[in-house]
């Protein structure tokens, strides 16, 4: 398939995104990475609710443009953190994320990177981030074939939501 030909994948019953990535394209998330916990994640509605019954929201979330998002705290350590010293308030030391470990539960938008998924003429496109290209190490390491997965990065959640833009973030 040539880069600019774009192809539908039905992820749940009467649920389509259009892809726009090479369908060759393999991602495994490789340990100790954890670059894109090192930023803030937004929260959807459902999300702020189910974190609600798992974490102090006035401790772990903040307000950005009328959105919710994780908050990004100082770590006070070298390691999984970016470059001002800063990651998710759930990234714990050990570069482990909290709530998946404690909870089994993650916000949605931590489910789609390294992916991007946006609405356009009333289609959801999911591409890989830009930034991902430069910085996640999971891309093309592994025999996992994003495309043959996408439900495994697309929570149904998506589907429902007015904006699922992933191009917010803190
Ligand atoms: S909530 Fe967990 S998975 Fe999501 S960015 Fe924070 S540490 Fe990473
Ligand atoms: S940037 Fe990629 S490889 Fe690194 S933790 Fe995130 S998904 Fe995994």
């Amino acid at each position: 398939m040539s880069a600019d030909v774009t192809r539908r994948v039905e992820v749940y019953p009467d649920r389509e995104v259009v892809v726009e990535f090479d369908p060759e394209l393999t991602f495994e998330c490789v340990e100790d990475c954890t670059w894109c916990c090192h930023h803030g994640v937004l929260l959807y509605d459902k999300d702020l609710l189910e974190l609600a019954q798992r974490a102090n929201l006035a401790e772990t979330t903040t307000d950005f443009r009328g959105e919710k998002f994780v908050t990004r705290e100082e770590k006070g350590r070298d390691d999984h953190v970016d470059d001002d010293g800063c990651a998710c308030a759930f990234l714990r030391d050990d570069g482990l994320c909290t709530l998946h470990l404690e909870e089994d539960w993650k916000p949605t938008r931590c489910s789609v990177f390294p992916l991007a998924v946006f609405l356009e003429d009333g289609d959801l496109h999911v591409d890989i981030r830009d930034s991902a290209h430069e910085h996640c190490e999971g891309l093309n390491v592994s025999e996992r074939k994003v495309i043959e997965n996408l439900e495994a990065f697309l929570p149904e959640l998506l589907w429902e939501l007015e904006n699922p833009d992933s191009d917010r973030e803190l």
